[in-house]
């Protein structure tokens, strides 16, 4: 009997326990401040020096490198070690689901990764940290150690198309799946949340575990509104035994 693919789609909800705030869903930090908001939106960011300058040192004041994975990636993680295929897409940029032991082929980063940071004209990537090691040594806007470009977090800012890449392979995994799970993700968000309707048109079923309701729930097969941090093992597990 084949296991049936497993599609995680995953928001900020389930990085709260770590620590880290939602900083741009709908109702997230940066929308509800303008000048935070700039800081993370492409054309201010290239256009003006200090806009970087404050930007690296919230980056740096924010710690999000130092949060660590909470029992809802290591649910997941679980799960694809008991041999469920799973795929995780994310919306999320802090890459818990790989530090809590899931393999980075099996994640798709829609929204990019806060652990890197990318030039804007060689396209050079390197370690977040790294870059954040230097502004600490002084340097207030580092630039491309390449070519001296602006350099930026490998996330896609506002402004900013989302990798088409990425999202054709989202899209081909949520057509293929036989479960699609939304997690900490109010679906309100395109083109993410229009996957919750992919998956329901393909024939899977549709699960939605998040605090507040969401547009798709009259679709979903069943809507989990516990906490995530129990809510997603319990529901993992009830998976693994039935498959
Ligand atoms: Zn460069």
């Amino acid at each position: 009997m084949n296991k049936p693919l497993v599609a995680i789609l995953s928001g900020a909800g389930i990085s709260t326990d770590s620590g880290i705030p939602d900083y741009r869903g709908p109702n997230g930090l940066w929308r509800r401040d303008p000048e935070a908001e700039k800081l993370v939106t492409y054309d201010y960011y290239m256009a003006d020096p200090e806009i970087r300058r404050r930007s690296w040192r919230m980056r740096r004041a924010t710690h999000t490198l130092n949060a660590a994975p909470n029992s809802a990636h290591r649910a997941v993680a679980e799960l694809e070690r008991s041999g469920v295929p799973v795929r995780v897409i994310t919306q999320n940029v802090d890459g818990l689901h790989q530090l809590a032991g899931l393999p980075a082929r099996k994640v798709l980063e829609l929204h990019g990764s806060a652990r890197s940071v990318v030039c804007t004209a060689c396209h050079t990537r390197g370690p977040m940290e790294d870059a954040l090691a230097r502004v600490d040594a002084g340097e207030d806007d580092p630039a491309c150690l390449e070519c001296g470009g602006v350099l930026k977090p490998a996330t896609v800012m506002f402004g900013e198309r989302l990798d088409p890449a990425v999202l054709g392979d989202a899209l081909a995994i949520t057509k293929a799946c036989q479960i699609f799970i939304a997690v900490g993700t109010s679906l309100q968000v395109q083109p993410a949340a229009g996957l919750a309707g992919v998956a329901t048109d393909h024939g899977a079923r549709l699960l939605i575990v998040n605090a507040e309701p969401t547009p798709y729930d009259e679709l979903a097969d069943e809507v989990i509104r516990e906490p995530i941090g129990t809510a997603l093992p319990a529901l993992l597990r009830g998976l693994t035994t039935a498959a």
